[in-house]
């Protein structure tokens, strides 16, 4: 007889002290009965492919890939799921038969954290991404399948904002520039997927872009106000979202990926948001 070995799962990034993920898929197991052990794993920043063979080869049956490794995660994977092919960035592995699969979990996260969290529907509502790197970039197919009445992509280097909604524009209304052309427009949401919040920055945004009924929503998440909402609340925004619902339903859809079983978030959150 074989005895049933514990599955093994980990988060790959670097620096990665700070991840809540082994926390998270800790209370998912223990809630759907699931027996798997889920660690972090700090990788060498020139040593990414090697970690996840190493992994692999320790009988690692899947992963999650945080900063800075999601692009090169895709490049690793032999497959990809279609929202993983569109963002061009994986952070869900799966390991099987041989073959590395790459998903991508994070819009969907995003936009079940905005929709059924938030209660903010997205349908014919007006957007503003702030940012166009990978979290942005993965969030557009997600958020444009909810068909806003307008989506407009607004980054530091312009150029990166116009190319990506380009990119997109076939799956809807989507445009992009520079801080400088949202002077004269407002929004019914405002999500900041820039990593200004990390150095205690925030971007430069003319006055107005807010309403009172605007979300702010930060994908940053931690103690209190990020910079960026603490700004939307200076401006007189009353509803101030963080970026720890994003994380807690990303999560919970990777582990749909590996287990086909859908956690319960509601519990988990709380119980994250009261430590
Ligand atoms: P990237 O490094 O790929 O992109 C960073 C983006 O931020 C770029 O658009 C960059 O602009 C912009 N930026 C950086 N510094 C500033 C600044 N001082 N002022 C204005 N813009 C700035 O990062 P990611 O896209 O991977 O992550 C973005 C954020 O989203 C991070 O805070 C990350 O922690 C968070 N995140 C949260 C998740 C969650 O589950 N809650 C999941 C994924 C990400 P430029 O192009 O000009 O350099």
């Amino acid at each position: 007889m074989t005895l049933p070995t514990t599955a093994r799962y980990c988060v790959f990034g670097n620096p990665i002290n700070h991840s809540k993920s082994p926390g998270i898929h800790a209370l998912f197991a223990r809630q759907t009965g699931e027996d798997l052990q889920y660690e972090a794993v700090l990788a060498p920043i020139d040593g990414f492919a090697a970690s996840v063979q190493a992994f692999i080869a320790g009988g690692g049956r899947g992963a999650n890939v945080t900063v800075p490794f999601k692009e090169e995660a895709f490049r690793l994977c032999d497959g990809h799921s279609p929202r993983a092919h569109l963002a061009g960035a994986v952070n869900t592995l799966s390991f099987d038969d041989g073959k590395i699969l790459g998903d991508n979990t994070d819009g969907a996260g995003l936009v079940r954290d905005l929709c059924v969290n938030l209660q903010t529907p997205l349908a014919g509502r007006s957007i503003l991404l702030l940012g166009a790197g990978g979290a942005a970039r993965g969030s557009l197919g997600p958020l444009l399948e909810q068909q806003p009445a307008a989506l407009f992509i607004a980054n530091r280097t312009a150029a990166k904002a116009a190319t990506l909604a380009q990119q997109f524009a076939a799956l809807g209304p989507v445009q992009g520039g520079g801080f400088d052309a949202l002077v004269g427009k407002h929004f019914d949401i405002v999500i900041n997927a820039t990593s200004a919040s990390l150095a205690g920055d925030v971007p430069p945004l003319p006055e107005g872009i807010f309403s009172a009924d605007t979300l702010a929503y930060d994908m940053m998440y931690g103690k209190g106000d990020t910079p960026f909402l603490a700004e939307a609340r200076r401006r007189g925004v009353r509803r101030l979202a963080d970026g720890l619902g994003m994380l807690v339903e990303q999560a919970a859809e990777a582990f749909f990926v590996w287990w086909q079983v859908r956690p319960q978030t509601a519990p988990i959150l709380d119980a994250l948001r009261n430590t």
